[in-house]
C-alpha cells in the first residue's frame, strides 16, 4: 500500500497507516487479557494515531501539561495518568487517574497542593537490564529509602494505589517479565510495569512477544490486583513511514553518498538511536546513480550527523523514491524541526 502511494507524493512526508496501527493494536490488546493497556503519549502523541488507539487501551500516559491539555482536547473522556521526572505545582495539580510521584519531595509537595490524589509510588529497582535499549537508571523514580520515607506520608484521601517502574526501553518479554514478577510479590493493590518492549530496527520482521508477555502477567497476577502497562514504541513505531526523494548521488574519496529530500531534522531517530533506518528504495529516478554498492543516505542539513542510513548496500539514482520504515515513534516529534529551516513535511494518513 505504501508502496503504491509514494511515488506520488510530494517529498518529504509521513505516512501514517492507520489501518495497518489499529490491526496491531488489536492484537496487543487481544494479547494481554486482564490487563490494563495505556499508551506512553510521548512515543508520538499525533491526534489521528491517538484516536485510532483509544478504541483499542484503557487509557495514556502523559508526562507534561503539554501533553495532558493536548489529550484532553483529542479525547475528552479518556482516562489519564500523569508522569514525569520534574513536574511543576501546575502539573502536580492536574485532574488524573493516577499521578506517578517520583519522590518524597515530590508527595509533601502534592500533599500540600491536592486535597485528593489517586498515586502510584514510581520505583527505581536495581534489576538487571542486560540487552537494553535505554535504561532509565539515574534520577528516574525512588529507591527502597525514598519507598519507606513515602509511605507513613498517606492519607484517606491521597491515596496510595500502587506502584509503577519502568525500567528501561527495548526489553524483551523474559527481562519485563521478571520486573513484573518483583513488583506483583511485593504490592498488592496495583501495579504499572511500564513500557519499554524491544523493537529492532535492523529486523523490523521481529516483533516483540504479546503472547508470552500476557501469559506471563497473567500466571502472575494474584486475585484482586491490578496490573497495568503503558508501552509507546512498540505500538505506534510500525505504522510511521517517513517518505523522500533522492536530490544527489556522489562519491566523495570512494564513498558512496545519496541526498535526499529532508533529513534528521523530521526523522532523528537514526541520529540519537545510532542504527541505520530500514528502508526501501522505489525506482522512480532516472538520474545518475550507483548499482548494488555500500550507500550512506543522507539529509540536507549541514552537519555529518544528518545520516539516515550508513552504508547500506543498495542500487539507488537520484530521483528514486525512499520509503523510510519504523518512523511511527519517536521521529517526527523528537526532531529539531527549525534546524536550517527547510520545509516541513507533509502528513498523510492510511484507512
Ligand atoms: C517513555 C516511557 C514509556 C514508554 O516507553 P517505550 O519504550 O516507548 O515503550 C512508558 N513509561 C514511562 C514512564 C516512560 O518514560
Amino acid at each position: 500500500m505504501i508502496a503504491e502511494i509514494a511515488p506520488r507524493l510530494e517529498a518529504p512526508a509521513f505516512v501514517y497507516d492507520l489501518a495497518a496501527l489499529d490491526a496491531h493494536a488489536a492484537a496487543v490488546r487481544a494479547a494481554l487479557p486482564g490487563v490494563e493497556l495505556y499508551y506512553a503519549v510521548k512515543a508520538n502523541p499525533d491526534p489521528e494515531l491517538l484516536r485510532v488507539l483509544a478504541a483499542h487501551v484503557d487509557g495514556f500516559e502523559v508526562s507534561s501539561a503539554g501533553e495532558h491539555a493536548h489529550v484532553r482536547a483529542v479525547l475528552p473522556g479518556a482516562r489519564l495518568a500523569v508522569g514525569g521526572p520534574g513536574k511543576t505545582d501546575a502539573e502536580l495539580c492536574l485532574p488524573a487517574h493516577r499521578l506517578h510521584v517520583e519522590s518524597p519531595h515530590e508527595l509533601r509537595r502534592l500533599l500540600a497542593l491536592r486535597s485528593r490524589a489517586d498515586v502510584l509510588l514510581r520505583l527505581n529497582l536495581p534489576l538487571e537490564t542486560a540487552g537494553a535499549a535505554l535504561t532509565m537508571s539515574g534520577p528516574f523514580g525512588m529507591d527502597a529509602h525514598g519507598l519507606a520515607e513515602c509511605l507513613p506520608l498517606f492519607t484517606e484521601r491521597v491515596r496510595l494505589r500502587g506502584v509503577h517502574a519502568h525500567l528501561a526501553s527495548g526489553l524483551e518479554a523474559p527481562a519485563l517479565l521478571d520486573l513484573a514478577s518483583v513488583l506483583l510479590a511485593q504490592h498488592d493493590e496495583e501495579v504499572n510495569v511500564g513500557g519499554g518492549m524491544a523493537v529492532s530496527y535492523a529486523s523490523p520482521e521481529r516483533r516483540f512477544d504479546w503472547s508470552a508477555y500476557g501469559r506471563g502477567l497473567t500466571a502472575l497476577r494474584r486475585p484482586g490486583q491490578v496490573v497495568r502497562i503503558e508501552p509507546g514504541r512498540a505500538l505506534t513505531v510500525y505504522c510511521g513511514f517517513y517518505v523522500t526523494r533522492v536530490i544527489d548521488v556522489r562519491r566523495v574519496h570512494g564513498a558512496a553518498f545519496a541526498i535526499v529530500h529532508g533529513g534528521t531534522h523530521h526523522l532523528r531517530t537514526p541520529a540519537t538511536k545510532g542504527h541505520s533506518q530500514p528502508f526501501t528504495v522505489l525506482p522512480t529516478g532516472s538520474g545518475p546513480g550507483v548499482e548494488d554498492t555500500p550507500v550512506t543516505i543522507v539529509g540536507q542539513l549541514c552537519t555529518p550527523k544528518d545520516v539516515l542510513a550508513g552504508e547500506v548496500r543498495t542500487s539507488i539514482r537520484v530521483g528514486d523514491t525512499i520509503v523510510f520504515a519504523m518512523a511511527g515513534a519517536y521521529a517526527w516529534n523528537i526532531s529539531h524541526h527549525d534546524f536550517l529551516m527547510h520545509p516541513k513535511p507533509g502528513f498523510h494518513y492510511l484507512t
